[in-house]
C-alpha cells in the first residue's frame, strides 16, 4: 500500500500528541467508512489508507520507528514485530473505537477479511526491557542480567485454563470455530462467538491457579551478552525469551535496549568518539606532537602542523569504539578538536618575548573583517 505521509493521511502535525491522533482518526474514519460513501469506489481505498496510518501513528513504537526512518537492529534476523503490548495489523484493541464499528455492522466483510477464530496456536508477544550500562561496559561489552516480565503457561493446567482433571470443551454455540455468521441486509457478515469469546472452546471450571487464563506472569532473569562498542538506544534482540506462546505456539522475543551513561570527555558520534583537547597558542603556531586521551583508557599520539587553528579536528583511524555490529574487530576513530587555549597569567620573560612579537609582526588581522563590512 502507498502510504504517504501518514501524517498527512490522518490530517496531523508531525508533532501531534496521541489524543489528537486518535480525535483525528475517529472522525476520519467516520467520514471516509465505505458504508457511508457507497457510490464511491475509492472510499474503501481511502478508508484502508487511513486505518493504515491510524495503525502506525497511535502506537507509540511504531510512530518512532516511522519517524526515525528504516533501521537495522543489531542482531540479524528479523526486526521486532513492534507488537508488544501494541495492535496487529486490522486488530482494533482500542476499546473507544469499539462503539465506531459498532454502528457499522462489522468491518470484516468488507475488506474481505473475515473475523476467524483465534488462530489454534499463537506466538508468544515479544518484551522489551531496558538495561542501564555504564560508559566503560558498554565500549568493553559486559554480560548482564535483566528482569524480563513475561507471561508464561500455567504449569497447572498446562496452560489451558481447565481445573486439573478436567480439560476445555468445544464450544456448542459455534462448534468450535469462534466466530457467527450474520446476514444484515447488504453485507453478511461474521462476529466473534459470544459464548466463548471467539476461542472455540469454553472451560467449565476455571483452573484456580490462573483464573481460566492459562497464563501467570513472572519475572524471569535472563543473560544477555552486550557487545563491545554498545551504543545508546541500540536494540538486542534474543529470540525465544520473551512471552510464552498460546496452545504451544512460538515463545515471543526479548529485546533488550541499552541505555549508556554519557561520558564527560569523550562524546560519542556512531562508532566515532569527539574529545575536546586544550593546545596553547605556542603549540598551535608552532606545531607540536601532543598525547590525546582515547577512551577505554591510554593514549594517542598526534601531530598538529604549525598554524593550527581553534576548533580544528583531527581524525585518529581506529582509536574509538569498536564496531558492535561487525564482528571483525573493526572500530571506529577519534575525532580530536582542539581549544585554543590563551595563558591567563604570563611569566616577565614570556611578556617580553611576546611584546617583541607584537612590534615585529606587523599584522592587521581584521583587516578582511572591515573590507567585508563595507562591501
Ligand atoms: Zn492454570
Ligand atoms: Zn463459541
Amino acid at each position: 500500500m502507498e502510504t504517504g505521509n501518514l501524517y498527512k493521511v490522518l490530517g496531523v502535525l508531525k508533532g501531534a500528541s496521541q489524543e489528537e491522533i486518535r480525535r483525528s482518526y475517529r472522525k476520519l474514519a467516520r467520514e471516509h467508512h465505505p458504508d457511508a460513501n457507497r457510490d464511491d469506489p475509492k472510499a474503501e481505498e481511502r478508508f484502508k489508507e487511513i486505518q493504515h496510518a491510524y495503525e502506525i501513528l497511535s502506537n507509540p513504537k511504531k510512530r518512532r520507528q516511522y519517524d526515525e526512518g528504516p533501521r537495522t537492529f543489531f542482531g540479524g534476523g528479523n526486526a521486532p514485530q513492534g507488537n508488544a503490548g501494541g495492535a496487529r495489523t486490522g486488530d482494533f484493541s482500542d476499546p473507544d473505537l469499539s462503539d465506531l464499528f459498532g454502528g457499522f455492522g462489522g468491518l470484516g466483510d468488507i475488506f474481505g477479511r473475515s473475523a476467524r477464530a483465534r488462530e489454534t496456536s499463537s506466538k508468544g508477544q515479544s518484551v522489551t526491557v531496558s538495561v542501564n550500562l555504564s560508559f566503560k561496559d558498554a565500549l568493553n561489552g559486559v554480560t548482564t542480567r535483566v528482569n524480563v516480565p513475561v507471561e508464561e503457561a500455567c504449569g497447572d493446567c498446562r496452560g489451558t485454563g481447565a481445573a486439573p482433571g478436567t480439560s476445555p470443551r468445544t464450544c456448542p454455540e459455534c462448534g468450535g470455530r469462534g466466530v457467527r455468521s450474520r446476514d444484515q441486509g447488504f453485507f453478511a457478515f461474521s462476529e466473534p462467538c459470544v459464548r466463548c469469546g471467539g476461542e472455540g472452546t469454553i472451560v467449565e471450571k476455571p483452573c484456580p491457579t490462573c483464573s481460566g487464563s492459562g497464563r501467570l506472569r513472572k519475572a524471569r532473569q535472563v543473560t544477555v551478552r552486550i557487545p563491545a562498542g554498545a551504543k545508546d538506544g541500540m536494540k538486542i534482540r534474543v529470540p525465544g525469551r520473551g512471552s510464552a506462546g498460546k496452545r504451544g505456539g512460538a515463545t515471543g522475543d526479548l529485546f533488550v535496549v541499552t541505555r549508556v551513561a554519557e561520558h564527560s570527555v569523550f562524546k560519542r558520534r556512531g562508532d566515532d568518539f569527539i574529545v575536546e583537547v586544550p593546545v596553547s597558542f605556542v603549540e598551535a603556531a608552532l606545531g607540536a606532537g601532543i598525547e590525546v586521551p582515547r577512551p577505554g583508557g591510554g593514549t594517542v599520539k598526534l601531530r598538529l602542523p604549525a598554524g593550527t587553528q581553534d576548533g580544528k579536528q583531527f581524525r585518529v583511524r581506529g582509536a574509538g569504539a569498536p564496531k558492535a555490529r561487525a564482528r571483525s574487530g573493526e572500530r571506529g576513530d577519534l575525532i580530536v578538536r582542539t581549544r585554543l587555549v590563551v595563558p591567563k597569567k604570563l611569566k616577565k620573560r614570556e611578556r617580553e618575548i611576546l611584546e617583541t612579537l607584537a612590534e615585529e609582526r606587523d599584522e592587521d588581522i581584521r583587516g578582511e573583517l572591515f573590507k567585508k563590512v563595507g562591501s
